[in-house]
């Protein structure tokens, strides 16, 4: 069968389409897409004119599936083995990797001209992934070996949600046990934070969002009070004005405020200056959790395993790649906490 793939062709002109997938090169390979997240920058891409990728764009980046060919110099992978997609890899030869800061790095590697739209013309996957889609071809690098065991429909969630909710607690702000810690915008990414604060060893999580339903689900991974309160760790998933007033406003002094919501383009906020260095406040960004795939995922996914992190109950619904679109709907109107396609 012919492989397929959920195509923006142009701004606003979305659809499932056939493409054609090429041979993985040296350092490459390809993969069977299994299931794959309908994460929020999906939409972002969509909305925000591509976000910087060249149309035709090819949708996803939130992937798992199985291994099926890989390119010369690949020589830890085999077809048959179960990876996640990370999108948030490291090059090892810019000056921000050779001085020991692999997950600062700004140039991930592409495999790129892999993958093309039927009238030949070049596909940019989403996030250098592209996983709303039967196969895709990426770098080594980029893949990462995870157990059999968990359910592939699981598994993908690491690849975006969840590197980032628990990363940003676990590595960006290193959040210390016993911790007061709030998380604003209790969607996937939200409730991935709410987790990595309670292995973090985090007293008090609380969960704060509008929508009533995502603060219930909240309390089932952790959070521990439901309205605002005063904390040492804000982390704004949301990334608007309202949000980043409200974050600041319920650090103590001493806190952290940590950025790790996409805000749209030219969204700005006033700070109080005298306050913010009265209050000693500091302000992260994180970047999809400073995550590294090929060192987090296999924690993350035995942490998975192991009950520590439960991924479970983060899969509302699963649905074939057919369904793109019925499952972004539903991400927009905050109906589900995460849909998984599966190609
Ligand atoms: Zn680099
Ligand atoms: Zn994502």
């Amino acid at each position: 069968m012919a492989d397929q793939g959920v195509v923006l062709g142009s701004p606003g002109a979305i659809a499932l389409e056939e493409i054609e997938v090429g041979a993985p090169g040296p350092a490459e390979v390809l993969v069977r897409i299994e299931a794959t997240g309908v994460c929020h920058s999906d939409l972002h891409v969509i909305q925000e004119d591509g976000w910087g990728h060249a149309y035709p764009v090819l949708l996803g980046h939130e992937g798992a599936g199985t291994v099926e060919a890989v390119g010369e110099d690949v020589g830890d992978l085999a077809a048959g083995d179960r990876v996640v997609l990370g999108w948030k890899t490291a090059c090892g030869v810019c000056a921000t990797c050779l001085r020991g800061a692999p997950r600062q790095c700004k140039r991930p590697p592409a495999a790129a001209g892999r993958l093309l739209r039927r009238d030949g013309s070049v596909l940019t996957p989403v996030l250098r992934t592209g996983t709303f889609a039967t196969h895709t071809v990426v770098p080594r690098v980029a893949a990462v070996q995870v157990p059999r065991e968990l359910p592939v429909e699981q598994a993908c969630l690491i690849g975006c949600a969840v590197a980032t909710g628990v990363m940003s607690v676990l590595e960006t702000a290193r959040v210390w046990t016993g911790a007061r810690v709030a998380v604003i915008g209790c969607g996937a990414v939200g409730l991935s934070a709410i987790q990595g604060a309670r292995i973090a060893g985090a007293a008090e999580i609380r969960a704060i969002d509008l929508d009533e339903r995502k603060l219930e689900q909240a309390t089932r991974f952790g959070a521990t009070h439901t309205e605002p309160g005063p904390v040492d760790f804000v982390f704004d998933v949301v990334g608007r004005r309202s949000t980043v007033e409200q974050g600041l406003g319920l650090l103590s002094s001493g806190g952290t405020f940590v950025l790790i919501g996409l805000s749209p383009g030219g969204e700005t906020v006033e700070i109080d200056l005298p306050r913010l260095f009265q209050k000693r406040t500091t302000i992260l960004v994180s970047h999809g959790g400073d995550h590294l795939p090929q060192e987090d995922f296999p924690k993350l996914a035995q942490w998975a395993l192991d009950g520590t992190l439960d991924l479970a109950s983060m899969v509302t619904e699963t649905a074939p790649l057919a369904g793109w679109s019925d499952a972004l709907e539903a991400m927009k109107g905050g109906d589900v906490i995460r849909t998984v396609l599966l190609p």
